[in-house]
């Protein structure tokens, strides 16, 4: 089978032995597709991963080979997420689940820029689902990126109808902004790039150029979507006193928020960093009943052209590439 991997400063793909299940419990999927994550590219761009790592978990795949006691026959076409916490250690009981450290374990095998991936009976049991008949495969692709955003929302605990600013308008401030509102906010996102503004405003949410924002604090609450250092200034600017900031991103400066800005002005500032299983479940059926709309922000790439992928959303000529693997 076909893999893609990170060989030194590019992704290539090269041939790998073929996986079967040999007895074991779970199953293995055909990868129709696999989206193209932000943590990704941190990954690659960051030589956090080393070479041979196949990456990609934002899989829609179909059924091949199973041995499990869920539902799921060959043939199904499902969606599945790669991480599943323990449910009993002090991080899950806490509520915070991707801290845990069987969530951290878990993975799909050996990666979703692959022609095959193993699942454990794990997977199946708590975070795969059949694809909703009226989604296609690229809109089910956003089952784990949209439970990620889902996560967010959740976890800053808002009024209904506060006002939320989302700094940053690529694929996930786009789903963020959609997500806020699915859930009583009122959004208005923000960015540097007109065609990313339009995009929010063609969806019916309003959306600014950053650079016009009256930064007269205001905001209920700012969620930062923008992997840009400068971004933290436009957040402190534009939330009020005793308003909350939730960190969606990494920084390539890791700078922050001040002590005293956080303390005089009452400001709750909290992170928010990969979904549960139930937040999963809550963003496909957000994707299912159209609440979410996901339409024209994927670029389709055959995996033998991944590195352009890679390279096309580097440069910000794409909002998300999605890596059509196998028909
Ligand atoms: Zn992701
Ligand atoms: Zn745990």
């Amino acid at each position: 089978m076909k893999i893609a991997v990170i060989d030194n400063d590019k992704i290539t793909v090269k041939n790998s032995d073929d996986i079967e299940l040999l007895g074991r419990k779970g199953a293995i999927v055909k990868v129709l597709g696999s989206g193209l994550c932000g943590s990704d590219i941190v990954k690659f761009r960051e030589h956090i991963s080393g070479n041979g790592t196949v990456l990609g978990h934002e899989i829609v795949a179909q059924i091949k080979e199973i041995n499990s006691d869920t539902n799921f026959k060959v043939g199904d076409k499902i969606v599945t997420s790669h991480h599943i916490p323990c449910g009993k250690c002090n991080y899950c009981k806490h509520g915070n689940v991707s801290m845990c450290e069987h969530f951290k374990s878990t993975n799909i095998k050996p990666g979703g820029f692959s022609e095959y991936v193993y699942l454990s009976e794990e997977h199946l049991q708590n975070v795969a689902h059949l694809i909703p008949t009226n989604l296609t495969e690229i809109e089910a692709s956003f089952y784990e990126p949209l439970g990620c955003c889902v996560r967010a929302v959740k976890r800053a605990n808002l009024m209904e109808k506060s006002t939320v600013l989302v700094v940053g308008l690529g694929s996930i401030g786009i789903l963020m902004s959609q997500a806020l509102k699915a859930f009583g906010m009122e959004v208005t996102g923000c960015d540097l790039l007109a065609e990313r503004i339009d995009f929010l405003n063609n969806l019916g949410i309003k959306a600014v150029d950053s650079r016009e924002l009256a930064n007269n604090q205001e905001f209920d609450a700012i969620f930062m979507t923008s992997g840009a250092d400068k971004a933290i200034e436009v957040a402190l600017k534009n939330v009020r006193s005793g308003g909350t900031i939730l960190v969606f991103s990494s920084t390539p400066k890791n700078t922050g928020y001040g002590n005293n800005e956080i303390y005089y002005r009452e400001l709750t500032i909290l992170g928010s960093y990969s979904p549960s299983p139930k937040d999963l479940k809550d963003s496909l059926e957000l994707l299912h009943n159209g609440k979410v709309i996901v339409k024209n922000i994927s670029t389709i790439y055959q995996l033998n052209d991944i590195q352009k992928a890679f390279d096309d959303t580097i440069s910000n000529k794409i909002m998300k590439a999605y890596i059509k693997i196998k028909d």
